[in-house]
């Protein structure tokens, strides 16, 4: 019977992997371990035919040629970004590396939505309010409704194209601007010529493009200084994108009235991370926490079941897939 070896298993992916374990009982045996590939593993692949990592720093390019020597030539890694492989070092070590384009984009869409249901009507001040017995009404936590807000798209990929179709869903009016605009999109949302002229007239900007070196800091002052006071900005994408200083000038002038970041562009050291009790010294992300109308989540829009078993189960397929016909579907070293 074929061996795979799953190797950076952590504790959430475990019932995800016990399914596709189950499922393919019969056609393989599974190894799991939490360590990462390097030392001692490298030393154990001779009886192994297929692996999968979720490597998250980058891998040494020497661990390719141990691969190869064993006749493993394809990783799957479990997750999109691939940056942490040298692929010319494995092009030269003649090994296919795989990842999983799009695990949820549903999830994403869903979570963008969720804050901004949560910074419109102000459910973060409720609860905070009722935590102290205080069950009063006021002005502060007057809402609106989703229906009645113009919201405007960044990117209509896989994920913005669904969270247009959800505040669509909603009766919002949504516009959008895009290098690119979907035709298909029609009837659901208006396409724009710039991004200055999507922050013009919306009430909710959501970005949704990805954190490539072109898009850095594409929201900035200059763009921000362009929108009708009272903007809600929405960053599910990559802290990037976002001027983070200049996003909080513009909160302190009031041009925006509130922000929900899962994506912080330093956000490297602390996402995922527990810092209770821990001096930040990150004094911009220190700042953003200070703000009452700035809703920080540590970049889990994705973070679904769904999201967690495509990210288990896409990888190991395409691991047996490369076993059984030295080909898989989501290689991107091909
Ligand atoms: P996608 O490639 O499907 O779509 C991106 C869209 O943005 C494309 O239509 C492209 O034409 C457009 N675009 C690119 N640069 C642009 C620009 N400067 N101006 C206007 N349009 C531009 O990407 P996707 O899968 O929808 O992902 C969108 C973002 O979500 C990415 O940044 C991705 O990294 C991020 N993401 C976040 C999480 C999370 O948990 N927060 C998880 C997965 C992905």
């Amino acid at each position: 019977m074929k061996k795979i070896k799953v190797f950076d298993v952590r504790e959430d992916e475990q019932v995800a992997l016990q399914q596709w374990i189950e499922r393919h009982a019969d056609e393989v045996e599974v190894i799991l371990t939490e360590d990462s590939l390097e030392g001692v593993h490298l030393e154990q692949l001779e009886d192994i035919d297929g692996v999968t990592l979720s490597q998250m720093t980058p891998i040494n390019p020497e661990y390719f040629k141990a691969l190869a020597q064993n006749g493993i030539y394809h990783i799957a890694q479990r997750s999109a970004g691939f940056d942490m492989y040298d692929l010319p070092a494995a092009n030269e070590a003649g090994i296919k590396i795989s990842n999983v384009p799009s695990y949820s984009p549903q999830s994403i869409a869903e979570f963008a939505v969720t804050r901004t249901l949560a910074l419109v009507r102000h459910t973060n001040r409720i609860d905070r309010n009722v935590a102290v017995q205080d069950f009063t009404w006021d002005l502060s936590v007057q809402g609106r409704t989703i229906e009645s807000l113009k919201i405007g798209v960044l990117g209509t990929g896989r994920i913005g194209s669904r969270a247009a179709k959800i505040f669509n869903g909603f009766g919002a009016q949504v516009y959008a601007y895009d290098l690119e605009p979907n035709p298909e999109l029609e009837g659901i949302l208006t396409y724009v010529d710039s991004l200055e002229d999507l922050v013009k007239d919306i009430d909710v900007l959501t970005l949704h493009i990805p954190g490539s070196p072109e898009n850095k800091h594409v929201v900035n002052e200059a763009v921000l200084s362009q929108a009708k006071p009272g903007l809600l900005v929405i960053n599910t994408a990559r802290g990037v994108v976002l001027d983070t200083e200049a996003l909080i000038r513009k909160l302190d002038d009031g041009t925006v009235a509130g922000a929900a970041i899962d994506t912080y562009e330093n956000e490297g050291p602390f996402f995922k991370y527990d810092w209770t009790n821990k001096p930040l010294e990150d004094s911009v992300l220190s700042h953003l926490l200070e703000h009452e109308n700035v809703l920080i989540s540590p970049h889990v829009a994705f973070y679904t079941d769904e999201a967690v078993q495509n990210l288990v189960d896409i990888p190991l397929d395409d691991v047996l897939s490369y076993i059984h016909n030295q080909t898989a579907d989501h290689i991107v070293n091909p």
